[in-house]
């Protein structure tokens, strides 16, 4: 295989910023993917059994999805389960594209509140990539929040719909904070990209194309400048040169042949749990526990965001399945104040209700949907009528908290799988408790008549960080400031294993301007790159 000059493995959300900006170097940059291109016309949305697709091909859960360009996870020793997606676009053709930044406190969480680190960035460092990334993605949103710096989104925000506007009233009569969510979502016609038409499932894809997924964003714009994608590209390891530098990386190709793919430059882009199990997958002389791993941090200090669902029903109708899921956020109880008995804090993000399987099959679960008689007076309140929330809660690094090698579980080629074991702290129990009991009072505010709640939501681990972390301390982090392992100096990573915190929002817009600030810092120092 011809040497390239740059090898980025993975594209989903940080693979797809990261190639887009050094594109324009010129350098020959090639991105393996393990799974595939999208389809978008095959898509659930393009169809009616679009909520039975999503428990199985299009099923978050990559053990239950089980596709070949799937990896297994095990998952046994963690109340938390693992969501993602394998394919070019990654986790992005799934997320909700709920678009929140992160906090200025955010990144000095040790100095405001004396627990985990600061991080050795600050949200000014990453303003201006935040808003790069915005420009590219295409964010809807209100400018003015009261909760953030100025930004100014670019397009109109999302409808409130009937269920925002309800609970909406519920926040307003209790005194809280809330605002229009940005989202990654085009409500305008938007670079080629046509705008939202409120067909709803966009967790299954988003046939439209107004959901900001990198392979209809980043990706077509890297390619026309020069970057070549690999889909069925499932890298087993990196390899180590005799200079101490990586020698580039060995992929199992479509047809399952190992390939050496030589480069100069290695970036890792592929998430929280999928890095850490390559680098520790990629062991040598030099690096017998991983490569990039002196400080043994490398697996250690996942983070996910504990969530907490909460819900009611309403007289009224509400949207059912109907628009993106998540409209308005709430930062109310966002930042710590000791008095509530744990430190940090969460969002709310406000979210409608259910298709009609799900409407039906939860409403059995919780005991309103009876047989008989009543069965349809019971679904007619049921289905449209539900709106609720959920509490994303800010995760504190534990070393305890992992990604190792499983000793028996193999992927399809072979390749150790990952085992997560986690626990879920007594921070983040009293947090999500906080979430439930507020939650409920917003719905009752609201005039729901049924509440309940699931905590913590066991389906819910889809924001993966902290597993590679950044620092200036070699010995307490695993790259440092700008993205470079601090063992082997021509090897990056960009997603979100670097996090240092994980503060209390969604995480993928701070992925993407993570990516592009540290693509901007390696094309700022070409020249003198390997020193
Ligand atoms: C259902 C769901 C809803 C979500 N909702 C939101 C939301 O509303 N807002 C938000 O901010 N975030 C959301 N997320 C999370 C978001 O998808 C992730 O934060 C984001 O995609 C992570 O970006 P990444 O670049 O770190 O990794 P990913 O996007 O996961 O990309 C990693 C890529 O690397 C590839 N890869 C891994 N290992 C290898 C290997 N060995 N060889 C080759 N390729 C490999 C994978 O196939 C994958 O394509 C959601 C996720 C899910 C699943
Ligand atoms: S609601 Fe909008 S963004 Fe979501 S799948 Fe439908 S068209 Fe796409």
């Amino acid at each position: 295989m011809d040497p390239v000059d740059v090898v980025i493995i993975g594209a989903g959300a940080s693979g797809g910023a990261v190639a887009w900006s050094l594109a324009e170097t010129k350098m020959r940059i090639v991105c393996l993917e393990q799974g595939d291109w999208q389809k978008p016309d095959q898509y659930p949305s393009a169809g009616r059994d679009w909520e039975a697709r999503q428990m199985n091909d299009m099923n978050p859960s990559p053990n239950r999805r089980a596709r070949d360009t799937d990896y297994p996870v095990n998952e046994d020793d963690s109340p938390i389960k693992i969501a993602n997606f394998n394919g070019v676009g990654g986790g992005t053709v799934l997320y909700a594209a709920h678009f929140p930044r992160f906090h200025p406190s955010d990144f000095r969480v040790k100095s405001l509140d004396g627990v985990a680190d600061d991080w050795p960035i600050n949200y000014q460092t990453l303003e201006p990539f935040y808003a790069e990334n915005d420009r590219m993605t295409g964010v809807s949103g209100l400018a003015g929040d009261p909760a953030y710096p100025p930004k100014q989104p670019m397009m109109k925000p999302l409808p409130l719909g009937k269920g925002g506007a309800t609970l909406a009233r519920g926040l307003d009569r209790l005194g809280w904070h809330w605002w229009p969510s940005d989202s990654a979502i085009a409500t305008e016609d938007y670079e080629g990209r046509a705008k939202c038409i409120n067909l709803g499932h966009c967790t299954s894809g988003c046939a439209q194309g107004a959901k900001a997924s990198t392979d209809i964003t980043y990706f077509p714009l890297a390619m026309r400048a020069g970057v070549e994608v690999r889909t069925r590209a499932r890298v087993k390891e990196i390899t180590m040169g005799r200079n101490g530098m990586a020698s580039g990386v060995v992929y199992f190709d479509a047809d399952g042949k190992e390939v050496f793919q030589p480069a100069e430059v290695v970036i890792v882009a592929c998430n929280g749990v999928g890095t850490p199990r390559l680098l520790l997958n990629s062991k040598s002389g030099k690096f017998p526990n991983g490569i990039g791993n002196s400080s043994g941090l490398v697996g250690k200090n996942l983070m996910f965001h504990p969530y907490a669902r909460i819900w009611g029903y309403f007289d009224g109708p509400t949207d059912g399945y109907r628009g993106p899921g998540d409209c308005i956020w709430s930062q109310e109880f966002y930042e710590t104040d000791r008095a509530r008995g744990y430190l940090r804090g969460y969002t709310f993000e406000l979210t409608r209700g259910q298709g009609a399987v799900m409407a039906a099959v939860h409403g059995n679960a919780i005991g309103m949907l009876p047989w008989g008689e009543e069965h349809h007076d019971a679904y007619r309140k049921l289905h449209c009528h539900r709106a609720g929330m959920v509490g994303i809660c800010e995760d504190l690094p534990e070393e305890h908290n992992t990604v190792t090698l499983d000793p028996v579980l193999k992927d399809c080629h072979g390749i150790p799988a990952p085992k997560i074991t986690y626990t879920l702290s007594e921070n983040s129990r009293r947090m999500l408790a906080h979430a439930v009991a507020r939650g409920t009072d917003i719905l009752k505010a609201a005039g729901a008549w049924n509440v309940g709640h699931e905590s913590p939501l066991q389906e819910g681990g889809w924001h993966l960080m902290g597993t590679a972390r950044m620092g200036k301390d070699p010995e307490r982090s695993v790259v440092n400031e700008w993205g470079r392992s601090h063992d082997v100096k021509n090897l990056f990573i960009v997603d979100g294993s670097i996090f240092v915190t994980s503060a209390g929002v969604n995480p993928t817009c701070t992925i993407q301007a993570l990516a592009l600030y540290v693509a901007d810092a390696m094309k700022q120092r070409l020249a003198t790159l390997f020193d």
